[in-house]
């Protein structure tokens, strides 16, 4: 049962073959049994999910349910959710509970979808491996030696195991594509503006976008519907309107062209993960998709804008957290300085402390042209590249990431590593356009993700390609062993 899809599952919830509270208990077993070895949630709500699971059966027998009444599914840590512990993986929000819910959490419960708990995550979403959590690290149920990937590594991690229908992620520099690809999942991550981030702990505000993982395309369509569209309470917000995600899943391929970027195939991808994307791209073509080399020719300065801008944004928006308001406060401060100082050394980790540190260097007086603002200008040149190349392709595709999933601790002493391994993803961010993460294959028993990214707000074209892909491939079903081990 918890390998089913989204439109089975609300199919045996329509036809009463199950209840909610019956799938919301299988979930919650699940996470009991299995999560102790991932570590990917770090609250799990039991009691409010059974209780949204309730009205979700009120809902379902009255047959007021959308595809999404009843559904179990987990919430990545920094959107706020009222009434439940929000800590965006940080010390500095071990105790707060959030007075107002965020915009995407609501409109999933306004959809009847049911709330097994928050997933952990790289503490206030900085990090690529999941072990920048203040929770302590998440395990990749593919190997419990390697990573799941970052930020959203706890929300991909239990999508993967089975221990949540879905999931909701959100994307800075990669954090929904990344993880998913080594979890073997799917993720979107959006046009900028399409999902509102009322709600959602900043890191870096003109970067940051929630999206679905799940397990398929279509799954992540289905979030897609709830999550996407307009929202006054976000000023960037984007007002048109929503897609039918839905509709077109089905569309036939022919005539799709494929921009291949040769950046993305050059040193430094492994050459198992190229032969794994090269198939990937061969099935599009049997598919009647046309291939096209196209040239992304300043991707290599997307890490160091990347790590400029967003450090930038960070600084500023983390320097709300002072003790003063909400989130951990030192004990018996000598003076307001005191308290601000140990509370926010006490509260946020290294690599948090050492971005805020870089962030507030780059804006400084004297330092904003030569950082800030010169980054800024590489930005505008890497989206030119992206409008340019798509003006010849459809569609752009290529790796995720450079390897498949990494040891645990094997990058954590060398942040450059590290930050290398967002080279495929950062600059969609940068530029501000949507991208999937796609099952493809698997390399030594660990999954690869195609990353399939497009113009803006063609989010229902990029999952019409990739359902179409999963029609004709089976990469998405596999599941790993430790899933299996538990009832089903
Ligand atoms: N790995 C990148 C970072 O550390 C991206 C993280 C994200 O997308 N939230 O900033």
């Amino acid at each position: 049962m918890f390998e089913q899809s989204i439109s089975t599952l609300a199919q045996k919830l329509r036809d009463k073959e199950v209840s909610s509270v019956e799938l919301t208990r299988l979930f919650l077993d699940r996470i009991k049994t299995i999560d102790p070895q991932l570590n990917s949630f770090i609250t799990v709500s039991d009691e409010l999910a059974l209780q949204q699971a309730k009205a979700a059966d009120t809902l379902l027998a009255n047959g007021n349910a959308t595809s999404l009444t009843g559904i179990p599914i987990a919430h990545k840590d920094l959107f706020c959710t009222q009434g439940t512990l929000t800590t965006c993986g940080s010390n500095i929000l071990n105790n707060f509970i959030p007075p107002y819910e965020s915009t995407v959490t609501s409109r999933f419960q306004q959809a009847g979808a049911v709330m097994l708990g928050k997933t952990n995550m790289d503490e206030f979403a900085m990090g690529s491996s999941n072990e920048n959590s203040f929770y302590g690290a998440v395990k990749n149920p593919w190997d419990l030696n390697k990573v799941p990937g970052g930020s959203s590594g706890g929300s991909a991690a239990a999508v993967s195991a089975g221990l949540a229908v879905a999931a909701t992620g959100t994307d800075t520099g990669g954090s929904i594509r990344q993880p998913a690809s080594f979890c073997g999942i799917t993720g979107l991550k959006p046009t900028y503006g399409r999902v509102s981030r009322f709600g959602m702990i900043a890191y870096a505000s003109s970067l940051d976008q929630g999206g679905p993982m799940a397990k398929s395309a279509e799954d992540c369509a289905h979030l897609m519907q709830a999550m996407g569209g307009f929202d006054d309470k976000d000023s960037t917000s984007s007002e048109t309107p929503n897609d039918d995600y839905l509709t077109n899943l089905n569309a036939p391929l022919t005539g799709l062209t494929i921009g291949l970027p040769k950046e993305y195939f050059g040193e430094g991808l492994d050459s198992k993960v190229a032969d794994t994307i090269n198939t990937a791209v061969k099935e599009f073509e049997k598919l009647g998709a046309t291939i096209k080399d196209v040239s992304l020719p300043n991707l290599q300065l997307s890490i160091p804008a990347y790590y400029v801008i967003a450090p930038s944004e960070a600084s500023s928006n983390l320097s709300r957290f002072d003790g003063v308001r909400f989130g951990h406060r030192c004990e018996n401060p000598k003076d307001l300085m005191d308290m601000y100082t140990r509370s926010r050394a006490e509260g946020f980790g290294r690599e948090v402390q050492k971005r805020i540190m870089v962030g507030t260097y780059a804006l400084s007086e004297g330092y904003y042209d030569a950082y800030y603002l010169k980054a800024q200008k590489i930005r505008r040149l890497i989206k030119e590249d992206f409008v340019n190349a798509l003006k010849e392709v459809d569609v752009i595709m290529g790796p995720v990431a450079p390897t498949t999933a990494f040891g645990l601790g094997s990058k954590t002493s060398d942040p450059v590593a590290m930050y290398l391994e967002d080279i495929y993803t950062l600059s969609v961010n940068l530029a501000g356009i949507p991208a999937m993460s796609v099952p493809a294959g698997f390399v030594d028993g660990m999954p690869v993700g195609l990353q399939i990214m497009g113009d803006y707000f063609a989010e229902a074209k990029l999952l019409n390609i990739a359902h179409q892909y999963q029609q004709h491939t089976d990469w998405h079903l596999q599941t790993p062993d430790l899933a299996k081990g538990a009832q089903a």
